[in-house]
């Protein structure tokens, strides 16, 4: 347990937000109400646990990267711990546009979670408390604070839940089930059955993880390895350096003898013998999901990632499983390298309770019990940068709740983080959410590598971006607009250009360092012999120039999109709004209205199966209703 941080009080205490859990939701929202000014406090059930990276010891990824450049934007901690304990940095898709390149990295664990523990102890405002919450203090209609399993009473002006997979957590390992919230640790029973008895849609989902290996016992001969990038991109844009050393990953697969094991014991696995009702993720499949699913292939690619750097664990990424633990250990030893491989810790997968969503506001508030907001996998997510975003905006909206300033809402055209929240609040979900570039509609303008331009000036006005980041970012700011000023001054003519050995169409148009930019086959460098006061920039400028102006004519179009749509999108539906009173709505349309009730038009065109006639009718009447309704004062960002 650690003991210097700053540990909370008695029984009466009272704080603006209570945070429960000290999951990747939980320290995010902890942190950012407190940047906010908000007195707060985190609860979780173990202090020295907080942070703990519960399945692959890894950070970021593709459309994941994005959610933890977002979030470092506005000044949160996912992007700084994890430079803090990178121990292989990776550009995903390095070889495609800038707009779906994901930023990830292999963490050491102990790293990650001691950073997390560090910074969170650094940021003022943040009390800790060691213990389980069991009940919700309730007062006219209004979450006010939690009562935990031993009695003690901490009350709040809102609350946030970011209990990942520990409400109702079952754990399967072959025929055997065990209560738990991840391996080793008690679930959350009595605050489930609290929210049940509040009348919220809850559901079941479930996901795995694979056996942990020591690496000490893997033979790496004749395995490929797979080094990280030579010029590793940290997460932070205020990271300078990356501490800790590089290692390598390595690759082997699954192959016929391993399929055959498994095939015959898949009655025994928890997944496939009826045991487990919950919904698991398609996009992350179980080794046993993919041998029925993909059963033709000889063979499944299974990447040694290291788990730390004191550590010899070793994740085998890509054989999550639910079988018995000595059919993993069979079927492990059937695959190159491992044939003498010793299991530490065997593959498990995990049943456990959600709250539906669309029980949420966009501001992650429960619409039938103000005051408590809830972020994570709580909500039907998956993945550690999904929780942290949706604990960011739970943070700051419930620091401003507690302090009387309007709620914060964040659009889809101008994040990932208003992506992910709107998808969640608007459609729900049907099995763990997760991220992916393709969810987004503006993805050309909200790249991993802008998240700074897009999210921080919003950050430094409503308070949740310090003045060290505020220095950096302006800085910044104003080295790529003199850039840009540069870049847009340098003109030639088409005729000088041939002279210059640029190939441009010969149409007598002046054209500037800018516009030729935005060519794919010419770049920076090869200005820089025509002008070379651009080779003179800073790199991390010359580089940004180098893709605003690839983007530029796209961004430009996407702005106007974007702008003839809010003006749609923002039409407020009253809260209140009586779908059973609008003809010619199908009952299908109507049932999935009562379950979302929409806050915006915006919001109601991405339901399924939502209609322009049904968009029409709900206009027409949300005009009528106008005068009735009764939406809040809220900000959307
Ligand atoms: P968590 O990180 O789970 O944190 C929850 C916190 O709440 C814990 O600190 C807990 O102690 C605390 N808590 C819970 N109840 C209470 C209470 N009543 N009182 C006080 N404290 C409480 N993600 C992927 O992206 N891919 C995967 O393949 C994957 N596999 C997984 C496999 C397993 C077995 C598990 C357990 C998780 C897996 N995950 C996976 C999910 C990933 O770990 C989570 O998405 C992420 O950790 C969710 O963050 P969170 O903050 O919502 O919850």
């Amino acid at each position: 347990m650690s003991s210097d941080f700053h540990r909370a009080g008695g029984p009466e205490t009272s704080y603006d937000v209570i945070v429960v859990g000290g999951g990747h939701a939980g320290c995010e929202a902890v942190a950012s109400a407190a940047r906010l000014g908000a007195a707060s406090v985190l609860i979780t059930h173990r202090l020295d646990r907080i942070g703990a990276m519960s399945c692959n010891p890894a950070i970021g990824g593709l459309g994941k990267g994005h959610l933890v450049r977002e979030i470092d934007a506005l000044d949160g901690l996912m992007g700084r711990v994890a430079d803090q304990a990178g121990i292989q940095f990776r550009m995903l898709n390095r070889r495609k546009g800038p707009a779906v390149r994901g930023p990830r990295a292999q963490a050491d664990r102990r790293l990650y979670a001691g950073a997390m523990q560090t910074a969170l102890r650094e940021q003022g405002g943040v009390a800790m408390l060691e213990g389980e919450v069991a009940d919700l203090v309730v007062d006219h209609g209004c979450c006010r604070g939690v009562v935990l399993a031993d009695g003690r009473v901490v009350s709040a002006r809102a609350v946030v839940l970011t209990t990942g997979t520990f409400l109702r957590g079952m754990i399967h390992l072959g025929e055997v089930t065990t209560p738990a919230g991840r391996i080793g640790e008690a679930p959350s029973l009595a605050l489930a059955e609290r929210l049940q008895r509040l009348g919220l849609r809850l559901g079941r989902l479930k996901t795995g993880t694979p056996a942990r290996l020591d690496g000490r016992t893997i033979d790496y001969t004749g395995l490929d390895a797979q080094p990280g990038d030579e010029e590793p991109a940290a997460f932070s844009f205020m990271t300078t350096n990356l501490p800790a050393p590089q290692v390598l990953c390595h690759i082997t697969r699954t192959n016929s003898e391993t399929h055959r094991l498994i095939e015959a014991n898949l009655h025994r696995s928890a997944m496939y013998s009826g045991q487990i009702s919950g919904v698991g993720p398609r996009y992350c499949p179980s080794i046993e999901d993919k041998i029925v699913r993909f059963g033709e292939r000889d063979g499944h690619q299974i990447f040694l990632e290291p788990e730390g750097l004191d550590d010899p664990t070793v994740y085998p990424n890509g054989i999550s499983t639910s079988l018995p633990a000595e059919v993993q250990d069979a079927f492990i030893r059937t695959i190159p390298g491992l044939e003498s491989a010793r299991i530490v810790q065997p593959g498990y997968a995990i049943e456990y309770d959600y709250v539906d969503p669309r029980e949420l506001g966009a501001t992650l508030e429960l619409k039938r019990l103000p005051g408590l907001f809830l972020a994570g996998q709580i909500n039907g997510t998956t993945g550690y940068e999904e929780a942290g975003a949706q604990g960011l905006v739970a943070g700051l909206n419930a620091a401003r709740l507690a302090g009387g300033s309007a709620a914060l809402t964040f659009a889809r055209a101008r994040s990932y983080i208003g992506v992910l929240v709107d998808d969640l609040v608007t459609r729900g979900v049907t099995e763990p959410y997760r991220m992916f570039t393709s969810r987004a509609e503006y993805r050309l303008t909200l790249r991993a590598d802008n998240a700074d331009t897009r999210l921080t000036p919003l950050g430094i006005d409503i308070g949740c971006v310090g003045p060290e980041r505020r220095g950096v970012f302006t800085r910044k700011a104003e080295e790529l607009a003199a850039a840009m000023d540069l870049a847009k001054s340098l003109v030639i003519t088409p005729s000088e250009a041939t002279k210059a050995g640029l190939a441009l169409n010969q149409d007598g148009i002046r054209r500037s360092a800018w516009d030729i930019l935005s060519y794919p086959e010419i770049d920076l460098a090869r200005l820089g012999q025509v002008w070379p006061a651009l080779l003179a920039l800073p790199m991390p400028i010359a580089q940004q120039l180098e893709i605003e102006a690839t983007y530029y004519v796209y961004a430009e179009r996407q702005h106007m999109e974007i702008q003839a749509l809010q003006r749609e999108e923002n039409a407020l539906l009253p809260a209140d709004m009586d779908y059973t009173d609008i003809s010619g709505l199908s009952n299908e349309i109507r049932d999935r209205l009562v379950a979302a009730r929409p806050a915006t038009l915006g919001q109601a065109s991405r339901i399924y199966g939502m209609t322009p006639a049904a968009l029409g009718l709900l206009l027409v009447h949300a005009r009528k209703g106008r005068v009735k309704a009764s939406a809040k004062s809220s900000r959307t960002v």
